[in-house]
């Protein structure tokens, strides 16, 4: 199966509005010779810039979070109608600091999946296990109770706009990587997952991102495992040499 492969930058809480736009508008130079789909997930504020930097090149851009209610009093949060009135198309779902340290649940990630769906937005659906649960064992059947959970709801013809990023927490931020065929592993048992639900030929058009200190050196031969398509890039994706090498890995 010859499935695209998606690398997408996860800023998260870095870059101004301006060093936004100086940093799309370099980026912009570096892609033209992908086939690749480019994202970058920028902070909300910066949003607007990088849309308007990105306007003419093939980068597309992504929220990194938003809620699953159309409005209301929910003082800081962004809705789904926001996110496409802006002219975003994608949006980062339960990525393990929004677990972590925002209170995201399985609960909350099925919701915001479902609205953003909803709403036309191609949700990038973060899962993965802690070092403890890969230690004792349970990485397959905790990844596999996260990637069923968030997809509760979903359907068949859903599945096209669907990302998953299997992102071993104990990897993220960490410079410790999975190893290529720890992360292809985990990547096959998400496709098993989604076989099972939806049947092969969705599984084997699903793309699935590795995440977890991708870097210029390790991108090349994780991109080319057989059941990952890609990379969610954290701290490489800020630096604009380093997210080039990444971006162009296969040149
Ligand atoms: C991430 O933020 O999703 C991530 C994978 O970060 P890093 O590449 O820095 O580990």
């Amino acid at each position: 199966m010859n499935r695209k492969k998606v690398i997408a930058g996860n800023w998260k809480m870095n870059k101004t509005p301006s060093e936004t736009s100086a940093f799309i508008a370099q980026l912009s130079d570096k892609v033209k010779q992908t086939n690749d789909i480019v994202i970058c997930a920028v902070p909300s504020v910066c949003i607007p810039a990088a849309l308007k930097t990105a306007k003419r090149s093939r980068i597309k851009i992504a929220a990194q979070n938003m809620h699953y209610e159309d409005n209301g009093a929910y003082t800081g949060e962004i809705s789904a109608n926001m996110l496409v009135d802006l002219g975003v198309k994608y949006v980062i779902i339960g990525h393990s600091e929004r677990r972590q340290y925002f209170g995201e649940t399985d609960t909350t990630v099925n919701k915001k999946v479902l609205k953003a769906l909803k709403a036309g937005l191609k949700p990038i659906i973060c899962v993965g296990e802690s070092l403890e649960q890969r230690e004792m064992g349970v990485t397959t059947d905790y990844v596999r109770y996260q990637v069923g959970y968030a997809l509760n709801g979903v359907t068949a013809e859903d599945m096209k706009n669907i990302i998953i990023a299997y992102e071993p927490i104990w990897a993220i931020g960490t410079g410790r990587t999975a190893s290529n065929d720890q992360a292809n592993e985990v990547c096959n048992t998400i496709r098993k997952v989604i076989a099972e639900k939806y049947g092969r030929r969705i599984a084997n058009a699903t793309l699935i991102q590795y995440g977890g200190s991708v870097n210029v050196k390790n991108a090349k031969e994780l991109f080319s495992m057989s059941d990952i398509d890609g990379g969610l890039v954290g701290g490489a994706s800020l630096k604009i040499d380093d997210f080039d090498k990444i971006v162009n890995y296969n040149k």
